[in-house]
């Protein structure tokens, strides 16, 4: 396996994950007591989870839980349902996603891990495309990424042609190297590389 691969494999599996067949059992407990919800404590982190009948409240992140009634059993199978791609799932992932937490399956956990590693790429390469732009050419729109890249400034009132073609030059070489760590990413994603 190679070690893009293995790395993204990793990352994932250390991740905390909750077992939605060990909630349900839980949930049973509940049920037969005739109780409609309970508070536990998630013991090593501290984290508190309150579970109720249809869901259940990790450290503040709400998953909600889909059944599958199963013909041998005498009751009714617990999943959770991934609020990204609302499917059912064993089991679910608690990740960070733009400084929040969120609870995500398995595949979507991965996915914005890795669309996470695009951004990380690219990050550096669009703040100095912006930054450039900005202070030699005095673009005061505020560009998204991906316009900045194809964006080809005017020569600012005052600028020498030999400064602005030297100016131009650097953003070229910055706009090349951003549309090149895009690749690179979005190459990681498909599974090209
Ligand atoms: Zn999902």
């Amino acid at each position: 396996m190679r070690g893009g691969h293995n790395q993204t494999h990793n990352t994932v599996e250390r991740r905390r994950h909750l077992d939605s067949f060990y909630v349900g059992k839980i949930r049973r407990a509940i049920k037969a007591n005739g109780m409609d919800c309970d508070t536990y404590e998630d013991k090593g982190n501290g984290v508190s989870i309150v579970l109720s009948l249809d869901s259940m409240t990790y450290d503040g992140i709400k998953v909600e839980f889909s059944f599958q009634h199963v013909g041998y059993g005498t009751h009714d199978r617990c999943f959770f349902l991934c609020p990204a791609c609302g499917e059912r799932f064993r089991y679910i992932y608690i990740i960070k996603h733009k400084g929040r937490r969120v609870s995500l399956s398995r595949n979507c956990a991965k996915l914005n891990y890795r669309s996470q590693q695009i951004t990380h790429g690219t990050e550096e390469c669009a703040y100095r495309m912006k930054r450039l732009l900005r202070d030699k050419f005095h673009v005061t729109e505020d560009l998204a990424p991906i316009d900045a890249q194809c964006y080809i400034p005017n020569r600012p009132r005052g600028m020498r042609k030999k400064t602005y073609i030297r100016l131009m030059e650097e953003l070229e070489r910055v706009q090349q190297e951003y549309y090149e760590a895009f690749i690179q990413g979005a190459a990681r994603i498909i599974g090209l590389l």
